[in-house]
């Protein structure tokens, strides 16, 4: 009787302590490809493309139609993101970051990594950071709340001899000359110069799983941002994804990606946490038209990365998380810059003081709900005070002010997407129902759509009475002595590789550690 009595109380004590934990605060993870472009998965209708990982993901989570990049191109894009702001305020204009950079997103700037850690997150980015590195590496992630870095700080197209840095494959580029190797850091150490892409992803895959782990370990929830070099030119894939796909080079590249996404979702399974694991997949911009086939596909849409066509910034978007988020397609409207206090909404942190560009998700994640966002801003590659915002989205509608070419070649069909397109004003402006023109063909004649041009004239007016630009980052030019170097000075410059193709691995051994 006494034991039964024990054994009542046991349990009565377990139901009581079971109930009165609090839902631990879910897992983070991020995983964002770059130049992926709206009509490059095969869930989005590519179709020659192979990826299995993230159709699996979208079957069982919930695919965006309507999700937007906030530039055209990386750096801003990935400024946003991690902000919440647009690059116009936080400084990432105009441009992107390259190796010899002086500035990067600016330290005052909170970013998602740091309102987590402030929330009990462990933090960690894996792959492509582009926010800049520093003189004294004070731009690294490790700078800006993330514990843990792993990875190339910026793109890989800004590395010198290419045959050099990719030595086990064939090579997809020309080989630049005039900056360093590319760096593959590991907090702010570089242990490998020049990096083995061959390598990089399932080193990168690794570092996660090891980061994941150590979380689990240590009881503590984390943000993984996982940022992947795919699809970025020149394109390029380790041993067992060369000539997989159909789709040529930038098939085999995706392949790899999805592969690595789906490695991280079996680290979850593995851990057990994928039941209490937020995942987010997106891409920072549209398709890179530059290297022609060996680019990405913006679908349906018009133009791609360097412009404001929606080519350039409606990206994939897909949100996970099993028996939490409904499943399905929602055509609602949302985008990266949205993240940031989607995540606080999750996650119970605090979005920073300051102004906020994003909107809290979580309605159309939850509740099958209407966005919160009518009105999406788009601003072109190298956005210019002076001229402003160049388009602007109101519910179904997007009126262009100005619109300049992207990467296309100068054969490429549609010329207002060429290279050589220079700037173009538009008075009135060219209005588009992206309903049921979402490739922005068919022009609507303005005069019979004066309320609409009004609505949006009226955002637009009032979005840029309220932009404060940050200061250009950009805008404090480069200097080669801030090139990332494992030798101290980098001579003689550059001293890893030849101009045969010969490369001295600094660090073959390299083993990576993580505590
Ligand atoms: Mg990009």
């Amino acid at each position: 009787m006494k034991l039964l009595r024990l054994c009542v109380a046991s349990l009565v004590y377990l139901l009581v302590q079971g109930s009165a934990t609090p839902q631990a605060k879910p897992n983070i993870v991020i995983l964002f490809a770059d130049d992926v472009g709206f009509g490059d998965l095969s869930v989005y209708g590519h179709p020659t493309s192979s990826t299995p990982n993230l159709d699996k993901m979208a079957s069982e989570g919930l695919l965006f139609t309507q999700f937007y990049s906030s530039s055209p191109v990386c750096s801003p894009s990935r400024a946003a993101l991690l902000t919440g702001r647009y690059q116009t305020r936080n400084g990432v204009w105009p441009g992107v970051f390259f190796s010899p950079s002086v500035g990067g997103l600016p330290l005052n700037e909170t970013t998602i990594a740091e309102s987590l850690k402030d929330v009990g997150y462990k933090t960690g980015v894996f792959g492509k950071w582009h926010l800049g590195v520093g003189k004294d590496n004070e731009y690294l992630p490790t700078r800006q709340g993330f514990d843990t870095y792993m990875g190339i700080p910026f793109a890989h197209d800004m590395c010198p001899c290419l045959v050099c840095f990719y030595p086990k494959a064939p090579c997809f580029d020309q080989c630049q000359t005039g900056t360093t190797p590319c760096p593959l850091f590991h907090n702010e150490e570089i242990v490998q110069q020049p990096v083995d892409l061959t390598e990089i992803t399932a080193t990168l895959v690794k570092g996660a799983e090891s980061f994941i782990n150590s979380a689990v370990d240590q009881k503590s929830p984390f943000f993984l941002y996982m940022s992947f070099q795919h699809n970025h030119h020149p394109q390029f894939a380790g041993k067992m994804f060369t000539n997989s796909s159909i789709r040529g080079p930038y098939g085999d590249s995706l392949s790899e990606m999805d592969w690595g996404v789906g490695q991280i979702f079996q680290f979850l399974k593995n851990a057990g946490i994928d039941d209490n694991t937020f995942v987010l997949f997106s891409s920072d911009n549209g398709p890179s038209f530059v290297r022609q086939i060996r680019g990405g596909n913006g679908g349906l849409l018009r133009c791609g990365k360097g412009t404001t066509w929606e080519g350039g910034m409606r990206v994939p978007g897909i949100a996970w998380w099993p028996n939490k988020i409904r499943v399905g397609r929602t055509m609602e409207l949302a985008g990266t810059v949205d993240v940031f206090p989607t995540l606080m909404s999750l996650a119970g942190g605090k979005l920073p003081n300051v102004t906020m560009d994003g909107v809290d998700m979580a309605p159309i994640l939850f509740g099958n709900k209407k966005s919160g966002r009518s009105v999406y801003i788009y601003y072109p590659s190298s956005p210019d005070p002076k001229l402003g915002v160049y388009a602007v989205r109101w519910n179904q509608y997007k009126a262009h002010y100005y619109s300049n070419g992207g990467l296309a070649p100068d054969f490429y069909p549609d010329e207002v997407c060429r290279g050589n397109y220079s700037l173009h004003k538009y008075n009135p402006p060219l209005l588009y129902n992206l309903h049921n023109d979402p490739g922005e063909i068919y022009a609507l004649n303005v005069k019979d759509y004066s309320n609409v041009m009004k609505q949006i004239d009226d955002a637009k007016s009032a979005f840029e009475a309220g932009m404060v630009w940050g200061e250009s980052q950009m805008g404090r030019g480069l200097n080669p002595q801030y090139e990332p170097c494992a030798k101290p000075g980098c001579t003689p410059f550059p001293d890893c590789c030849t101009t045969d193709g010969v490369s001295e691995i600094l660090r073959p051994d390299m083993s990576i550690a993580f505590v």
